[in-house]
């Protein structure tokens, strides 16, 4: 369930509400917006008795949830809400972010060559792996704090904030040092216990839709995240394994329109990975930008012919200019910006 404060209610009455939660051995989220306090119940709340606690002074309602997340839901904002990723707004606005990089940060000079070019071109956020979660064990696996380092310098020249994947809790309190968003993969939308790792940093979160998981999956590895006390969460949808095999995955735009009316995170969308295939990244972008996606996230590389993963499905800088123009179109096309 959630509590819905009346706009005028004090800290203290905030305070005896939240007190006699925990009475009834529950815990609370707090999320406070414009004018009212939601306080989201976490735990087995037949404990609680309802009637006194929306009698209460200052409570104006108590909404029960019948779905199995409630962080996450709709519900629990009232609206989309942004997160922020550095200085960079993502979601709950009008705007729509571009998330661009190679798959993997390769070497200096390779990490900000391409931070340069795409912040030229329109880029908000620098995407990059320092720890690559790899189908084979002998693929490079990622610079490590090698990487990470590169990348923080491409944030140091070009100003834009730095995602990159985290594969293990061990590794957490390095990516948190160099890092402005933590990336959760495909292959560890359910490592829960990473999940509940990263629930307790102070970065935000994108999250990767499993290529075997349903949206509701996806958003209860949100709720882990959620549940632990970091509520900035982006969820972002990258391809699911269908019986279709003339692309290396299928992007699932359904779940861009799904996700935004369940959920008030942001939505991202890699048609990168979602496709595979370089040629089609472009089609495949700006159809997600129609579909609503709140951030686009992209694999650009300068010579991906010589990239240490994923090359085959990176788009060149000359693309990326050519695309870039087209995006803001669709964007503007359905109300929003770019
Ligand atoms: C990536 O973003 O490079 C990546 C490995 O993504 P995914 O986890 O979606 O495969
Ligand atoms: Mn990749």
């Amino acid at each position: 369930m959630i509590i819905i404060t009346q706009p005028n209610a004090t800290e203290e009455q905030i305070d005896r509400v939240v007190a006699r939660v925990r009475e009834f051995g529950l815990d609370v989220q707090i999320s406070r917006g414009a004018s009212r306090v939601i306080i989201g119940v976490i735990g087995a709340e037949d404990r609680i008795r309802e009637k006194p606690l929306a009698a209460m002074a200052g409570v104006e309602a108590i909404v029960p949830l019948e779905k199995p997340y409630k962080l996450a839901s709709f519900e629990f904002r009232g609206a989309a809400a942004p997160v922020s990723v550095g200085r960079v707004k993502i979601g709950g606005d009008e705007s729509v972010a571009l998330i661009c990089g190679p798959c993997a940060v390769e070497s200096q000079e390779q990490i900000s060559s391409i931070a340069r070019i795409v912040k030229k071109l329109g880029a908000n956020v620098l995407r990059g792996g320092a720890f690559k979660p790899r189908t084979s064990p002998y693929s490079f696996q990622g610079l490590r704090e090698e990487g990470l380092r590169f990348l923080a310098e491409a944030r140091r020249e070009t100003g834009l904030p730095v995602i990159t994947e985290i594969m293990d809790a061990r590794d957490l309190a390095m990516v948190e040092k160099y890092a402005d968003c933590l990336q959760i993969g495909t292959r560890n939308m359910q490592n829960f216990s990473l999940l509940k790792e990263v629930g307790r940093s102070h970065l935000p979160v994108l999250l990767k839709r499993g290529f075997s998981a349903t949206i509701g999956d996806l958003i209860m590895s949100a709720e882990y995240i959620l549940s632990e006390g970091n509520m900035n969460v982006l969820l972002c949808e990258r391809g699911i394994r269908t019986f279709e095999n003339a692309t290396r995955y299928t992007l699932d735009l359904n779940a861009v329109p799904i996700l935004k009316a369940k959920t008030h995170l942001p939505v991202v969308v890699d048609p990168t990975h979602g496709i595979g295939l370089r040629d089609f990244v472009p089609q495949m972008a700006l159809a997600a930008v129609a579909a609503g996606a709140d951030a686009i996230m992209m694999e650009v590389h300068d010579s991906p012919q010589f990239a240490k993963s994923d090359g085959e499905q990176a788009i060149v800088p000359e693309v990326f200019a050519d695309l870039v123009p087209r995006l803001r179109a669709v964007a503007e096309a359905v109300g929003r910006r770019m």
